[in-house]
């Protein structure tokens, strides 16, 4: 299958050569004849599967065909749970929809609302937002979304799981009846089937698990190692790998600036992105981290949420999370678009009953390590009850995590990078 069997015009072909992809991933190829054809969609894939052009493209093509008016109202609009994640689909949606002259805009909150007013102002055809800034430029009347032909929800679970709910039934009550509704998530809760009952109009069901799921292409271990010891170990890790890109997670916000500070004393380029950064401070860590500059981001969960960093091959879990999912979450960061990667867990005293429910969840047995001259001396125990997360517990999704489907036994340790032809690649 390639690009040009899915009925995208020459102009997005070109514009997807530009781009680099050689072949559709599964979830394009299934995603997008569908919403050529203007069909509701419940789609679910797991992070890196290459949702954005699946839902990107067809719009597009189908905004590109249909008539304009010429002071250009909002007539898609893709949802997103974060900023990073909404800024990211503003680039995907760029590089393709100037290719057939739609304008693209992005309106989230945590900075200034000025420019982004100008934008809409100066006439967009797709939008792409986080709700709560959506929300408050429709209240101060600066944003109608009385032409939207085009929804997306992009991360639907997520989106829920940070509360979004209710803002996206307000969203959904300001679109006109008569549009298209396209709905992304990695996994299915029963509020996700029910939200989707609620708008979708008999939707085409598309499913794409990777051949490869990601978690078979990760080399994952844990290393048991004393609390105190675990930046040592870090640099340890970072400098004998020599390792040019890792993301390392912690549990706290305050954790990982700290971390960062003492990778950065130890020579190390780090920089720490979570909820307490401002807008621009996250934004600059992750472009230094994609460019190279910046050797180490650290991150804790939610600010990790979504985040495309192509072909990273080291996450490291400073700290282990005490939701089993979201470890997950986390090592999905690593192994996308077909590259292999290795996740590596510091595992501290309190921290072993924590790798026992990933176990579970995973249907499978860590490797644990120990590396000389940082044997444990800590006792295991219990995890500290203190609450350290940043956000409010949530119940853990009892369907289990649909990407350790076929997780299992030593056979996903090979490292990946086996000799499949048809596997597509990610951009390096
Ligand atoms: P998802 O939204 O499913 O997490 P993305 O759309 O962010 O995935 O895509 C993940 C990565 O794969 C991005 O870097 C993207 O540019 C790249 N990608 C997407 N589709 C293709 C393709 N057909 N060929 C090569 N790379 C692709
Ligand atoms: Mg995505």
């Amino acid at each position: 299958m390639s690009f040009k069997d899915l009925g995208l015009s020459q102009a997005l072909l070109n514009a997807i050569e530009r781009k680099g992809y050689e072949t559709p991933s599964p979830i394009q190829e299934k995603c997008i004849p569908v919403v050529l054809e203007g069909k509701d969609v419940l789609a679910s894939a797991q992070t890196g599967t290459g949702k954005t052009a699946g839902f990107a493209l067809p719009l597009l093509q189908q905004l590109a065909q249909r008539p304009q008016k010429h002071n250009r109202p909002v007539r898609a609009l893709i949802l997103t749970p974060t900023r990073e994640l909404a800024a990211q689909v503003l680039e995907d949606v760029n590089d393709f929809g100037k290719a057939v002259d739609m304008r693209a805009a992005v309106i989230f909150g945590g900075v200034s609302q000025v420019p982004q007013v100008k934008a809409i102002r100066n006439g967009v055809d797709v939008l792409v937002a986080t709700p709560g800034r959506l929300l408050d430029l429709i209240d101060q009347r600066l944003l109608s979304l009385s032409n939207v032909e085009i929804l997306v929800l992009d991360e639907a679970d997520r989106m829920l799981d940070m509360g979004f709910l209710r803002d996206i039934k307000r969203v959904l009550a300001l679109l006109p009846e008569r549009r298209q509704n396209l709905l992304f998530s990695a996994t299915f809760s029963k509020d996700i089937k029910k939200l989707a009952q609620s708008f979708l109009h008999n939707p085409v069901m598309v499913e794409a698990t990777p051949e490869n799921t990601t978690v078979e292409k990760i080399e994952q271990r844990t290393i048991r190692v004393d609390k105190a010891k675990k930046t040592e170990l870090t640099i340890k890790l970072i400098a004998e790998g020599k390792w040019q890109q890792v993301l390392i997670f912690t549990r706290t916000k305050h954790g990982a600036n700290r971390l960062a500070e003492k990778l950065d004393k130890a020579k190390i380029s780090s920089a720490a992105i979570h909820g307490n950064k401002t807008q621009n401070a996250r934004t600059k860590a992750l472009a230094g981290f994609k460019n190279g500059n910046v050797r180490v981001l650290v991150a804790t969960d939610i600010a990790a949420r979504g985040l495309d960093i192509p072909l990273l091959p080291h996450v490291v879990n400073y700290e282990l999370p005490n939701i089993p999912e979201d470890y997950v979450h986390r090592i999905g960061r690593t192994g996308r678009a077909g590259a292999s990667g290795e996740a590596i867990s510091l595992v501290g005293g309190d921290e072993v009953d924590y790798v026992k429910a990933i176990e579970k969840l995973l249907g499978e047995k860590l490797s644990r390590d120990i590396i000389p001259g940082f044997e444990p001396l800590d006792p295991e125990t219990a995890p500290e009850k203190k609450q350290q997360g940043q956000r409010p517990p949530r119940k853990p999704n009892p369907s289990g995590n649909p990407r350790n489907k076929n997780a299992g036994g030593s056979a996903n340790r090979n490292g990946g990078g086996g000799g499949n032809k048809n596997k597509w690649r990610g951009r390096r």
